[in-house]
């Protein structure tokens, strides 16, 4: 589904990522996982063309995506769930949730996505004429995970969402995202968190200093030496 060869990505002279190349396959979990500054969020900007990579390809649905615009990329269904959430903090959860579709004109459609979306989390529905602002980090990552699901993604790309949550709303969280992958959304997910993360996905991507060092079925990954010293603790 997704196909990335080689991606060089550069800040002006400073390089991000180093000869960079994944694949996810329909219906997967994939993670990527690092410590911070490592280049994850770099690479989730660059699929989702908020960045442009100086060279290499990037391949979605058999097609080349690089260089084109971040908009047109959500039309393809790649949606992307920001780190740190970004919802509009002055807007109610229904009016994001509402912006999260705005690439559509199917209104029918929306309506029944909006209800799924009430559906999966239940306390967005409790809060949904309540500024987006006054939510727990919890309950704005669900919106911003909601807003994105509004855009009827084939492929959801995930940047940290357990960052600064609390260990229940983790769970969570990764509970939901299983749920969505079982109704058939793709899931690329970058985390810092890689024991929850090595648990959901199938496979994972070991990402240091902007180069692709480890990569493998994920069960296989939390278990190997390397990423229990490095990544787990010692675990
Ligand atoms: P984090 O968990 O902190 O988000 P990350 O693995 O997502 O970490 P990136 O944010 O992708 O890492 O950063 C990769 C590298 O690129 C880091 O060295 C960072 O300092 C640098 N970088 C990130 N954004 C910029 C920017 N706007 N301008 C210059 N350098 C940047």
């Amino acid at each position: 589904m997704l196909q990335v060869n080689g991606i060089n990505v550069f800040y002006g002279n400073i390089q991000a990522l180093h000869d960079v190349s994944i694949h996810v396959e329909e219906g997967e979990i994939v993670t990527l996982i690092g410590a911070n500054g490592a280049g994850k969020s770099t690479l989730l900007k660059t699929l989702s063309g908020l960045l442009k990579p100086k060279t290499g390809e990037i391949m979605y649905l058999g097609k080349p995506i690089h260089g084109k615009a971040a908009q047109t990329i959500v039309k393809d269904g790649m949606s992307h769930v920001p780190e740190g959430r970004r919802v509009f903090a002055n807007l109610t959860v229904e009016e994001n949730l509402e912006l999260g579709a705005y690439i559509r004109s199917d209104k029918a459609g929306i309506a029944k996505d909006m209800a799924h979306v009430y559906e999966l989390f239940p306390r967005l529905l409790e809060r949904k004429k309540q500024l987006s602002g006054t939510l727990s980090g919890g309950e704005q990552q669900m919106l911003a995970m909601g807003r994105a699901l509004m855009a009827k993604p084939k492929i959801l790309l995930m940047d940290e969402p357990s960052m600064g949550l609390a260990p229940l709303m983790v769970k969570a969280i990764f509970d939901i995202i299983k749920m969505v992958n079982a109704e058939g959304t793709t899931v690329l997910l970058v985390e810092q968190n890689a024991h929850m993360a090595l648990s959901v996905a199938s496979r994972a991507y070991v990402l240091e200093t902007g180069r692709i060092v480890l990569s493998g079925d994920a069960q296989q990954l939390k278990e190997s030496d390397e990423v229990r010293a490095a990544y787990l603790g010692g675990l």
